[in-house]
């Protein structure tokens, strides 16, 4: 008998993006879900995620949370200082975000996210890791797509799907041909942002009262100054504390490789925060030389669709973001649960029929694009206040930020209650449950 769990899945990337819809299909029930990932293997670079509440409640629903939870910080607060002077601008605090949204707010390792979902995948037979594989091309988006794979020490091959689900990322070429099919083009956009990524060990920073303090917390912290932010937060049970940044991208090496990533210089690192708090530079200054890792902050021109034939695009291929919100991966990830929601609805006699599934991955656009546009939006405008010069905005800012949250809003977006609310409590696999007859046939 047909069933639409027959259909063959093909995932480009194992990202977090990609990780997660595998996840998500295998926990519906479907049976071929391949995944095809350029790299030899998950290679997460050493930085701290957070994970809010909305992407919590994604991973408890796929079964990988409870791995996760049990290395990561219950965040219970967030502080916001003046980089120059550590003099708190605000302190919200957040002890009631499991009570009010069914799920706490966390921060962890990267790699401890990646590998709970890699784990959680590992488990289901239906899911097939193919590694040092890239895609090379579509070679047709409508009907049955196919896709040319091209393995590191190999020949290319081709692969017939029924859907095509592109977690490329930020550079992903999937997004380049299909906007050229479209007739348009793919045009990232540079930030003018750069992120220096930190990691320090507990026992780095033990001897020192201050910084013992900073990781045995529950708290997320966030040293702003004019054009630069440092936020910084406990993960690995405690035993590191992750620093990420964002300042003007001019110590960034020219020549870029293909992640965006480059090894920067300690000595402008130490430079372009010269004027912040001497905690700070006590940080700063435990990082090896040689180890100043820097990412490149880059964005794309909203897109005008997600989706084209059976092929869609999802997470930082088709809504990257500043990371000032601290919501790019967990949309990458609540993106695959709502794919897998949606194709799942397909009935059984319309599983090949090109114009059903075309359709429903439309219906996933309209359920995602605007939301995921709004908060990418948000970041953008988020990182614009936070980096604020002296003058009249500022003061303004500075006013706001000392009412600690108790007027709803806090003008570093990710600590505000108002827009917790909106974020928090969106359960977006309940909403493509609750949405998908009626937009399926609004199409
Ligand atoms: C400084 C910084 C801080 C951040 N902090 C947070 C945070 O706190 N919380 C949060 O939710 N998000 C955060 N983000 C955002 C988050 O990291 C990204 O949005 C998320 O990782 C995107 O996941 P993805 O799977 O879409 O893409 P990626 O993680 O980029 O994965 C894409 C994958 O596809 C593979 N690939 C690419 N091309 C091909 C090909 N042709 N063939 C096969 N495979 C291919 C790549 O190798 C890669 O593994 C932050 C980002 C930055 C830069």
């Amino acid at each position: 008998m047909a069933d639409v769990r027959d259909l063959r899945i093909v995932i480009i990337g194992a990202g977090m993006g990609g990780l997660g819809t595998a996840l998500a299909f295998a926990k519906k029930g479907f049976k071929k879900i391949d995944v095809f990932e350029t790299a030899s293997n998950l290679g997460f670079v050493g930085a701290g995620i957070q994970m809010p509440p909305n992407v919590v409640r994604v991973l408890d629903r796929l079964g990988c949370w409870k791995e996760i939870y049990a290395e990561a910080t219950n965040v219970q607060g967030t502080s916001i200082r003046q980089g120059s002077t550590d003099v708190e601008l605000s302190h919200v605090r957040m002890p009631d975000i499991e009570e009010k949204y069914g799920y706490p707010h966390c921060t962890g390792h990267r790699s401890s996210l990646a590998n709970g979902l890699f784990e959680g995948c590992k488990k289901e037979s239906a899911i097939t890791f193919h590694f040092s594989t890239a895609l090379a091309r579509v070679n047709s988006f409508a009907g049955k797509p196919t896709i040319t794979l091209k393995p590191r020490n190999g020949d290319e091959y081709t692969v017939e799907a029924d859907i095509v689900l592109a977690a490329d990322g930020i550079k992903s070429a999937t997004r380049t041909q299909m906007l050229a099919e479209l007739g348009t083009q793919s045009e990232e956009e540079d930030t003018g942002q750069a992120a220096y990524r930190i990691m320090l060990d507990r026992a780095q920073m033990e001897h020192d009262p201050e910084m013992l303090a900073l990781i045995e917390s529950d708290t997320v912290v966030r040293w702003v100054g004019e054009r630069r932010h440092i936020i910084a937060y406990p993960v690995s049970n405690k035993q590191i504390y992750n620093l990420s940044s964002a300042q003007p991208d001019t110590n960034f090496a020219a020549a870029t490789n293909a992640t965006y990533t480059t090894k920067g210089s300690k000595a402008a690192m130490l430079d372009v925060y010269g004027d912040f708090c001497p905690l700070v530079h006590r940080m700063l200054n435990l990082v090896p030389d040689g180890e100043v890792c820097e990412w490149k902050l880059r964005v794309h021109k909203p897109l005008p669709t997600w989706v084209h034939g059976s092929v869609a695009l999802l997470g930082d291929a088709c809504h990257p973001t500043l990371p000032h919100l601290s919501q790019g991966a967990a949309m990458a990830i609540e993106d695959g649960a709502v794919l897998a929601e949606v194709v799942s609805k397909i009935p059984a006699d319309k599983m090949h029929d090109p114009e059903t599934v075309s359709r429903t991955l439309k219906v996933y656009e309209l359920l995602r694009k605007p939301h995921c546009s709004a908060l990418v939006d948000m970041a953008a405008h988020s990182g614009r206040i936070l980096h604020l010069g002296e003058g009249k905005a500022k003061e303004e800012r500075d006013r706001e930020f000392r009412q600690n949250g108790k007027t709803g809003s806090v003008p570093d977006k990710w600590a505000s209650p108002d827009v917790q609310k909106m974020i928090y409590s969106n359960d977006c696999v309940q909403e493509a449950i609750d949405n998908y007859d009626r937009l399926f046939a609004s199409l």
